[in-house]
């Protein structure tokens, strides 16, 4: 797997055992994963559950306000509609451009409501 140095972008086939930069000289334990295939198959498969959270609240909000539900549960998926809409233009944007690809960092594997960051 590819490996990107976060300091002056050096691209290595691998992390360095002993994490320093042959480019730079530097030592970093942030190498980045520098692997488009791979954040791209991750970015599309966020993009799809933010789709499918925006989906369930908009049907869950409009079946409330056509029954005139008080039940709070529509409510509560609405909330979600906000970071759901962020993370999936941030999503599209990204794979809109491979060429601002600067590589990613292990962590973007978890979506954002798993509550491990990953926006
Ligand atoms: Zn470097």
């Amino acid at each position: 797997m590819k490996s990107r140095c976060p300091e002056c972008g050096y691209i290595a086939n691998s992390i360095p055992p002993t994490h320093k930069c042959p480019e730079c000289g530097s030592f970093s334990h942030d190498w980045l994963i520098y692997d488009w295939a791979t954040f791209a198959s991750i970015k599309r498969r966020h993009l799809s559950y933010n789709v499918a959270i925006i989906c369930l609240a908009l049907a869950g909000l409009l079946t409330a306000l056509s029954v005139g539900s008080s039940s709070v549960l529509p409510w509560m998926l609405a909330l979600l509609l906000i970071p759901a809409m962020v993370s999936g233009w941030r999503c599209r944007r990204q794979l809109r451009d491979p060429s601002k690809y600067q590589g990613h960092k292990a962590g973007i594997v978890f979506p954002w409501f798993s509550g491990f960051g990953g926006l």
